[in-house]
């Protein structure tokens, strides 16, 4: 199976940018994936906060995405997305994601960098149960081990003001003090360890009233400072402007976390379903136009990305 570090990597190179999509439920998880496979074949990554995570359930969630990458036949990934602890962190590696963001960017830099440093240790020092084929019948496959657990772990560095959860009526100010430092972020990859890497460059979380303005020569000069392998994370690609996320695309940016969009198409449509049918009694009739809403609003995404 092609790692999803390949697929980032391969992205990159094509001038292109992979999604990242979060997921409340099974419903808006099947919208995803209906959009992935009639696109043929989109590779995408799931996303769960804490909170998401907790509500669905980490094991679950693990399972679904598994089960859902062979029933759809798309490269799909699940990532922990903004786990604010080392520990929650590990909790979602043991639970069986294939990705997790250890987002300790609140915290001073060198907190920061010891936390996120021992949750990469810890993703490399998993050993997988599930060996690749080309591994089937050497001795390690025999003993049951193997090297590579092809986790992947993001780390992040500078701080996004606001909450995916919101639309925010008032305009949002960034002080230029909590954007990314190019020469920190250096340090912090290189002694971290991380595969992907979010920065604060003007980006912020939610959708707020005015438009964020992206710092595109910040992201040049930090992508040019990472390692070739590193993937560079998009937080809050919500409510950046179309002209911008294809800007920052252009600048080197390879991956794009889609949360608050999402979350407004289903919730439209769902209440919509709702107010259309107030006698209706099953759930998935109820549900469809919102699943085919989720479908419709990543399509868009993947044309941009
Ligand atoms: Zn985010």
């Amino acid at each position: 199976m092609i790692t999803l570090q390949e697929i980032l990597i391969k992205a990159r190179q094509n001038g292109k940018a992979i999604g990242h999509f979060n997921i409340s439920n099974v419903e808006m998880l099947r919208g995803i994936l209906e959009a992935a496979k009639s696109a043929g074949g989109v590779p995408v990554m799931i996303g769960t906060s804490e909170g998401e995570a907790a509500y669905i359930g980490r094991k679950v969630a693990a399972a679904l995405v598994r089960a859902a990458r062979e029933e759809y036949g798309v490269p799909v990934f699940l990532n922990a997305d903004h786990h604010k602890s080392v520990k929650a962190a590990k909790e979602a590696i043991d639970a069986g994601y294939d990705s997790v963001h250890i987002d300790l960017s609140k915290l001073p830099y060198e907190e920061n960098l010891q936390g996120t440093k021992e949750v990469v240790e810890y993703a490399r020092s998993k050993v997988s149960s599930f060996p690749p084929a080309s591994a089937c019948g050497t001795s390690q496959w025999r003993a049951g081990r193997f090297q590579v657990s092809g986790i992947s772990v993001e780390g992040e560095l500078g701080y996004l003001p606001t909450e995916s959860s919101k639309i925010y009526k008032e305009e949002v100010k960034i002080d230029p003090a909590s954007l990314t430092k190019p020469e920190e972020a250096t340090e912090f990859v290189r002694k971290t360890g991380i595969d992907r890497f979010a920065a604060a460059v003007g980006n912020l979380h939610g959708i707020a009233a005015n438009e964020p303005q992206l710092d595109l020569n910040r992201i040049r000069t930090i992508r040019a400072a990472l390692p070739e392998q590193v993937a560079f994370v998009l937080h809050g690609g919500s409510g950046i402007p179309v002209s911008q996320v294809k800007a920052a695309i252009e600048a080197g940016m390879n991956n794009v976390h889609v949360s608050t969009e999402i979350r407004v198409a289903y919730m439209q449509a769902l209440r919509q379903s709702l107010a259309a049918s107030p006698d209706e009694t099953t759930p998935y009739k109820l549900m469809s136009p919102a699943v085919e809403a989720v479908k419709q609003k990543v399509l868009e995404k993947f044309a941009l990305f």
